[in-house]
């Protein structure tokens, strides 16, 4: 992808184009093709549940992937970190299969899935993430979640990595993602002289240029995160208060100040 010599390219396993029944990898090729990408990071092989499935069908789905993550964990030898694809929709089974991971096989870290489908049930997503961050100090990957919402949420639970392809989503639907305002987007405004944005994409466009050029609102998208991210390390590596900072940051959005509440109350609950 043409991407500087330096970036970390974290490969998973396409988990979300198996939705169909039939796997079309096993965990032998999946990581012959992450190394053919030159990965620095694997993701292992997964099959994601369905807020839909009976608990039988997910559980089944559950030990598959459990199955996967060791099967790799036994075909690795190389230098690339191996990260274990996590999935379950209560916290003991999160905490359990983190566990039994952990003792069987031999992984740099995990990587919780399966989050998309209830991303708006923010108390579940978040008891499921500490979940998972509780169970282990290794690094904790999510899959799917890091929008300007989920973004702030996952680093103050303490997640390491997340991926997300909200930016480009965004830039689909003509939504101008604001940094600074909790996930708000740009107002239908008629006219503006400058963008409320100074990246490399908006600094000399106007709000007609960049509204009808979606190639340069995924990149403003993309920035609007990166600002978003950049701000978050500040505050961290300033040793600010970082309740105080999200306190703020969230206050614009009735939706995420909420989401951010139950995140709060349930991280002092762990204290
Ligand atoms: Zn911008």
């Amino acid at each position: 992808m043409d991407v500087p010599e330096h970036t970390i390219v974290f490969a998973d396993s396409g988990g979300y184009d198996f939705a169909v029944e039939t796997l079309d990898t096993t965990p032998r090729e999946t990581l012959e093709t992450q190394r053919q990408l030159e990965a620095d990071i694997f993701g292992t092989v997964d099959v994601p549940l369905s807020r839909d499935h009976r608990s039988a069908k997910n559980q089944q789905r559950i030990d598959r992937s459990i199955d996967f993550a060791l099967a790799a964990s036994d075909l690795h030898d190389g230098e690339e970190l191996l990260l274990a694809s996590v999935h379950g929709y209560d916290p003991e089974t999160i905490r359990n299969s983190i566990q039994y991971l952990e003792k069987r096989g031999d992984f740099d870290g995990y990587a919780l899935g399966s989050l998309v489908p209830i991303r708006t049930d923010y108390t579940k997503v978040t008891k499921l993430v500490l979940a998972a961050r509780t169970a282990t100090d290794k690094h904790l990957h999510v899959y799917g979640l890091g929008g300007l919402v989920y973004q702030p949420l996952l680093l103050y639970l303490g997640v390491d990595s997340f991926d997300s392809s909200a930016f480009i989503r965004s830039a689909g639907n003509r939504n101008y993602l604001l940094p600074g305002f909790g996930g708000e987007e740009l107002w239908n405004i008629e006219e503006l002289e400058y963008l409320p944005c100074s990246c490399p994409v908006c600094g000399d466009r106007t709000l007609d240029e960049i509204r009808a050029d979606r190639d340069a609102l995924t990149q403003h998208n993309l920035w609007a995160l990166t600002t978003e991210l950049r701000r978050f390390r500040y505050v961290s590596t300033a040793g600010k208060d970082i309740e105080t900072y999200l306190d703020l940051r969230f206050q614009g959005n009735k939706v995420t100040q909420r989401a951010y509440k139950i995140a709060k109350q349930q991280v002092r609950g762990l204290a």
